[in-house]
């Protein structure tokens, strides 16, 4: 089975959220079960900086305004197709925003671009090799199931949700540029309210679409969640599935973790405590250190936890968040950290440090509005460091919560709340503050958590048995 995964971003070589942890773990999880994927990603300059030995296997004298070739290789481990085009790719700045803030005037083009070559590759091969299924990740991979289909390729696709806030908008007047075909511009196909969405198309034309839990593909068929996509998901019903994400239980491994010297949860915790209370200037105590590891966006919550942050301090509680993004969050806990006890906050991106926390940490605090999986709860499980967290989406399917039931069936792994408000994230962390005294018990929700499965496993055999099901014979 030959799989070809079509996405914009993959750890190790270039990440700014899950996308690129999922799409970076999902070859070796899936060479288990039989399954060879190989990657396809555009070259950004700091991929093009990084090719050893190359070899072109598709070329395209003009396409979106300049020449574009795939070039085959293995870096990281992996086994990659570059889109080398430098009239979309050879640019400063993140791989979706300009230097100066906001997306690229071209983003529908550079992202249509990836999706237009692992098509061709479905429909022709490239240099002997072609894929049974592509699997194309959120809007970025959208056309890619579109442009198969107007080729003829015969492939199989699946379309994979990693956030449905994302749609990969683009002005009408566009669709002749992108290469659109002419059936595919009503609203049961790449239009949504007048514009071209990427990743309607992905909804539309894959065979399969899957979301990254169960319960947010079941979130994302209603209004609340959905994003305006929601009666397409509705109308797609029995094509969509959840499937959970791991996390790659080598990096994440607390036996072998290098940013940490010793541990073993919940007693060797202690070192990493110790030093994580060091790091940033925390207060002694006997209180649980909470961290939160995110993107500082308002789907996070980070907002709500600010509006907690008084009272749980005040009752012994500390807290150390890691992250990046608005401004007005970024400077709302840089004031906490200022004014509050117990509250550290370091504004950027630092996956060293990330390890750090999660190591250190009695409790990972994650408080989304919505969350397709989230990942840093996941790895909290693995480390011993409780996850509280919102009842939406993944975080309600991974995290089992320590009510009156769960605890006496010693079954429970962490805290949940609802609704998402910071009333009940305070009741939440009054609950957390409760448990964490009583040494017996919270050494038992440790226990549960570092016992809990995170890796790979099940959900990979899930993906293999969907390609199965889709996988063209070619
Ligand atoms: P999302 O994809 O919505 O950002 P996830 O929880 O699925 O949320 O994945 C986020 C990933 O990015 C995790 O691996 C997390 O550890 C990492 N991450 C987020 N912010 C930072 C940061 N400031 N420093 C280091 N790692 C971060």
């Amino acid at each position: 089975m030959r799989v070809l995964s079509v996405t914009s971003e993959c750890a190790p070589l270039v990440k700014t959220g899950g996308l690129a942890d999922v799409a970076g773990a999902l070859p070796a999880a899936l060479a288990r079960e039989g399954v060879e994927m190989r990657t396809i990603l555009p070259g950004y300059p700091a991929i093009m900086a990084r090719l050893g030995e190359t070899k072109v296997v598709l070329e395209d004298a003009g396409l979106f305004g300049g020449p574009v070739r795939a070039l085959s290789t293995q870096l990281a481990g992996l086994d990659l197709y570059v889109v080398d085009a430098p009239h979309l790719y050879d640019r400063p700045g993140g791989i979706y925003l300009r230097p100066e803030g906001g997306d690229w005037w071209d983003n529908p083009e550079r992202f249509a671009a990836l999706s237009w070559v692992a098509a061709r590759m479905a429909a022709e091969g490239a240099d002997g090799w072609r894929p049974h299924v592509l699997h194309c990740h959120d809007w970025q991979g959208g056309f890619a199931p579109l442009y198969a289909r107007a080729m003829g390729a015969g492939a199989g696709s699946v379309m994979t949700i990693h956030n449905m806030a994302f749609h990969g908008p683009a002005p009408a007047d566009r669709r002749g540029t992108l290469r659109l075909p002419g059936w595919s511009w009503h609203p049961d196909g790449v239009e949504f309210y007048g514009h071209i969405s990427a990743l309607k198309a992905g909804l539309m034309y894959a065979d399969r679409i899957t979301t990254v839990s169960p319960s947010y593909a079941r979130e994302l068929m209603t209004r609340d969640f959905g994003m305006g996509l929601d009666g397409v998901m509705r109308a797609r019903r029995d094509a969509v599935s959840g499937i959970l994400n791991g996390i790659d239980t080598d990096v994440w491994n607390p036996a072998t973790d290098p940013a940490i010297e010793t541990f073993e949860a919940p007693t060797g915790k202690a070192a990493a405590r110790a030093a994580l209370v060091e790091e940033f200037g925390l207060p002694q105590g006997d209180g649980p250190i909470a961290v939160v590891i995110s993107r500082l966006t308002a789907q996070k919550g980070l907002d709500l936890l600010l509006q907690a942050l008084p009272r749980f301090a005040g009752q012994g509680g500390r807290v150390v968040l890691l992250g990046s993004g608005d401004r007005g969050l970024e400077d709302g806990w840089r004031a906490a950290a200022h004014h509050l006890p117990g509250v550290a906050a370091h504004i950027g991106y630092d996956e060293a440090m990330s390890h750090r926390l999660i190591a250190g940490g009695d409790a990972v605090l994650v408080p989304s509005r919505f969350e397709p999986c989230g990942l840093t709860q996941l790895y909290g499980l693995r480390y011993g460091a409780v996850p509280v967290v919102a009842r939406t989406g993944g975080l309600a399917d991974t995290v089992i919560d320590a009510n009156d039931a769960a605890l006496k069936a010693g079954v429970a792994t962490g805290l949940q709340f609802a609704p998402v408000t910071a009333e009940a994230l305070s009741a939440a962390l009054d609950r957390l503050l409760e448990l964490h005294r009583d040494s017996e018990i919270w050494a038992q929700i440790c226990r549960n958590a570092m016992a809990h499965p995170v890796d790979w496993g099940t959900s990979a055999a899930a993906y293999a048995a969907l390609y199965k099901g889709i996988a063209s014979d070619t």
